[in-house]
């Protein structure tokens, strides 16, 4: 209870301190950038509002997110490359037989690597912006507010 009622100053020294490999393995491990106990998502696809330990607001301005396909396109792209480029010419793979096999890694793998693209991006967004990140961190009781207004509508 106490920890939901008065995060903020203990989460803004968290961010303030947040180093590139916290972020990064905060990210990897789809954690909250703040405090890096609450999950980011309750499903495969849906994110939660904000962090359940720290407050910590995940909601963001409509398109915030479309950077974490650049996360994504770029993974599933060198991926596809090196590893084509490794079987082709390193082990003789037959190209007939990496096509296939490449086509639907680069179908599968974005869907699978969607969360943690996403997490990634959030989390180092906080490392470079943490001016924004404290902002995500000052809005999440209005983000609670709304959402109890909501609730009694
Ligand atoms: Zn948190």
């Amino acid at each position: 209870m106490t920890a939901a009622t008065q995060p903020a100053p203990e989460v803004e020294f968290s961010i303030g301190k947040l180093t590139f490999r916290q972020a990064f393995q905060r990210g990897f491990r789809l954690r909250c950038p703040a405090c890096s106990r609450g999950k980011l998502f309750r499903n495969w696809f849906q994110m939660h509002g904000c962090c359940s330990n720290c407050r910590f607001s995940y909601e963001r301005p409509a398109g915030y997110f479309l950077g974490s396909t650049y996360i994504n396109y770029g993974c599933t792209a060198s991926l596809t490359t090196v590893t084509y480029v490794i079987l082709l010419f390193g082990f003789g793979v037959a190209r007939e037989r990496l096509l296939p096999i490449a086509l639907a890694f680069c179908v599968i793998f974005p869907l699978v690597f969607f969360r943690f693209a996403r997490s990634l991006w959030l989390s180092l967004d906080c490392y470079f912006d943490r001016a924004g990140a404290s902002e995500a961190m000052s809005g999440a009781g209005s983000i609670e507010s709304r959402s109890e207004v909501t609730d009694k509508l």
